[in-house]
């Protein structure tokens, strides 16, 4: 495959090239984990949980807190959509590591055809931490769920993801997820948000969720605040979905909630440029502490591993620049990149 090619963007990663080299690893050596240093953390302490288990914090490095690697969706949502190869997802995963990236939150649910364990496989040989999540997508999705109106059932569903193991593996999800259409939150949609606070309140896992306006993520916030959750525990996603107002994001921001930008690279929504003067514009208003950046690409043809493009690495390949040319000094871009997507991942065990 040559190196592709789509609008300005330049791929310089070949999966085809690159892939079998595996990172020298023999047959039977892994890179994670590391069974001396699982020892050093433990879930009775401050820690984010990879299907692999939990690392400290601090081991996150550069992270997407929203990627789709692996899932199988309805078949009307056509080929494109079909993220089932795991050789693609794996090829994926290196591209990203290639360009320093350290760690991803395959945001796919179980409504949205989740696919953990070649997940898992490709967690052990890929220097790179995966997490997984628990609860459902929005109402297209969720409503066709069997318990999607029953609190306790749904909670009880979402509890054994993070506590025993996802989709038959001992893999546990280390995110919980609410979705919200954009004219209110269905009834289906408010009873994830329920029983997702319900399960937070008891675990202290975070919160990370789908929205597709700026009321109604403010509603899906208040409603949680009504349960127990802190905004500051949630991420407001999509938030760059179409193009807003600065005081809309001001609103979300002055919750305390996370604000993620996850459309980047889709230009032809919002393009890029816009994103990163908007970031910074944020910045200076004070609220740097609560920007996530990642890259919702849930299609084949917006993935290097899959023949497509930009692919996962375009956040450290591209939009970094971006970034800075924005005017963010490289302590900053960290800090949007690793220590704010540490922070908002971080599960805090609440002793029961
Ligand atoms: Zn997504």
């Amino acid at each position: 495959m040559a190196a592709v090619a789509v609008g300005k963007v330049r791929v310089m990663w070949n999966p085809d090239t690159y892939r079998d080299t595996d990172y020298g690893l023999e047959d039977g050596e892994h890179f994670e984990p590391d069974l001396e240093e699982m020892e050093a953390v433990t879930t009775d302490q401050p820690h984010i949980m990879t299907l692999l288990g939990p690392i400290a914090p601090e081991e996150l490095g550069i992270c997407l807190p929203h990627v789709h690697l692996m899932h199988e969706l309805p078949e009307e949502y056509g080929f494109d959509a079909q993220l089932t190869d795991q050789d693609a997802a794996e090829a994926e995963v290196e591209a990203f590591v290639s360009m320093n990236g350290r760690s991803l939150v395959e945001c796919s649910t179980a409504d949205t055809g989740r696919m953990i364990a070649p997940l898992l496989e490709i967690a052990g040989w890929v220097p790179a931490h995966l997490i997984g999540v628990a609860g459902r997508s929005a109402d297209i999705f969720a409503s066709r769920m069997p318990n999607s109106l029953d609190r306790g059932a749904l909670a009880e569903e979402f509890l054994a993801d993070l506590s025993v193991g996802m989709d038959g593996t001992t893999a546990r999800a280390g995110v919980l997820k609410v979705g919200t259409s954009a004219d209110g939150i269905t009834e289906a949609e408010g009873t994830t948000v329920d029983a997702v606070a319900d399960v937070h309140r008891q675990t202290g896992v975070p919160v990370t969720s789908h929205t597709e306006s700026t009321r109604v993520a403010l509603e899906m916030l208040a409603r949680m605040e009504k349960w127990g959750v802190a905004p500051s525990r949630v991420i407001v996603g999509h938030v760059d979905l179409d193009e807003r107002p600065l005081e809309e994001h001001l609103e979300i921001a002055r919750t305390d909630a996370y604000l993620q930008f996850d459309q980047i690279g889709k230009s032809d929504v919002y393009t890029d440029q816009q994103r990163a003067e908007r970031v910074v514009e944020l910045i200076e208003a004070g609220y740097r502490d609560q920007i996530l950046l990642s890259l919702d690409y849930g299609q084949r043809s917006l993935m290097t591993g899959y023949d497509g493009s930009p692919g996962l690495s375009y956040l450290s390949e591209w939009f970094m620049v971006l970034l800075m040319e924005a005017g963010l000094d490289g302590m900053t871009i960290r800090n949007l990149v690793i220590d704010n997507p540490a922070r908002a991942l971080t599960i805090h065990p609440t002793n029961r």
